[in-house]
């Protein structure tokens, strides 16, 4: 009898200390340094480290899915990561738009990996970059599919992409600004979302605004064009509304990102800033109720 009574104390102690460090650990954001293991998260967002361009990879319980593959001098980097994550399939790969910074790594990741479907802008340029990246699709004969605003994209476990743009016809016309017909896309799960901004400039956020101002709120934003003076607009970022934006972008980089005007920007309205040439990769995961900013440095 007593060693029962003993078991039930027990019991209850673990049970009540166990209730108290879960209400500790959920119900608010937060944000932690240093490497975390994320494994086990229903939704992992690592905005790779690949300097200056983007690479995201978002995994899912059932998929692991790239968006951009960062630029030629970082696709040894962006291998080794990928590998890294035990990552031997990619279920999609989604090419926001076709400049250098975005595709430099698609050749590598094609040799190194099984793509299972591309999505791209449908946006098309006379780079070698951009011919070796065709080619490549053709001879494994990847599935291609050209996207643009109003189809969702499934992620697996309830997490889906609303693609918002591109639009036909595209922005700039006879000769497409690549930009600003990036892919953007809302990532959902649940109660967390994330806007995927690619390279968007203020042209393609006003015509995001126009069309349906209420579906870009957003809880976090991927920064459009690496935190340039040409994104993030002051109404955009009010329909948006993110509690923290992310960006993607190389220390010292050639062109000035992020540009003085959009940090401030960020500041008044409080959202908190996140960056991978002083953080390193960014890593987000989600219950699909909280989230947690993990930087790696
Ligand atoms: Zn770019």
């Amino acid at each position: 009898m007593n060693i029962i009574r003993k078991w039930s104390w027990l019991v209850i102690v673990v049970t009540v200390f166990s209730l108290i460090f879960m209400a500790g650990c959920s119900g608010s954001k937060g944000v932690q340094s240093g490497s975390k293991d994320s494994a086990g998260a229903p939704l992992t967002i690592k905005v790779l480290d690949v300097g200056q361009g983007d690479a995201i990879l978002i995994r899912t319980k059932d998929q692991v899915v790239l968006v951009d593959t960062g630029d030629v001098p970082a696709r040894d980097k962006l291998i080794s990561m990928l590998k890294a994550q035990g990552i031997t399939t990619i279920d999609k790969l989604i090419i926001t738009h076709p400049h250098a910074d975005h595709i430099g790594g698609a050749a590598d990741v094609f040799k190194n990996f099984t793509v299972k479907q591309i999505y791209d802008s449908g946006q098309k340029t006379t780079s070698n970059l951009y011919r070796q990246y065709l080619t490549q699709i053709q001879k494994k004969g990847i599935p291609f599919t050209v996207v643009s605003a109003g189809m969702t994209i499934e992620l697996g476990n309830e997490t889906i992409l609303k693609v918002l743009a591109p639009e036909t016809p595209f922005i700039g016309g006879s000769e497409p600004d690549l930009n600003n017909n990036s892919i953007v896309a809302k990532l959902v799960y649940r109660n967390f979302s994330i806007l995927l901004t690619g390279d968007a400039e203020s042209e393609s956020e006003e015509r995001m605004l126009k069309k349906d101002a209420a579906i870009l709120n957003s809880t976090l934003l991927k920064s459009g064009h690496h935190g340039s003076r040409t994104s993030s607009s002051a109404a955009f970022l009010q329909a948006v509304t993110p509690e923290a934006a992310l960006i993607s972008l190389g220390a010292n980089n050639e062109y000035h990102h992020p540009h003085p005007s959009t940090l401030k920007k960020y500041k008044e309205k409080k959202i908190e800033v996140y960056r991978t040439d002083t953080d390193g990769t960014l890593t987000v995961t989600s219950d699909g109720k909280t989230y947690t900013i993990t930087k790696e440095r």
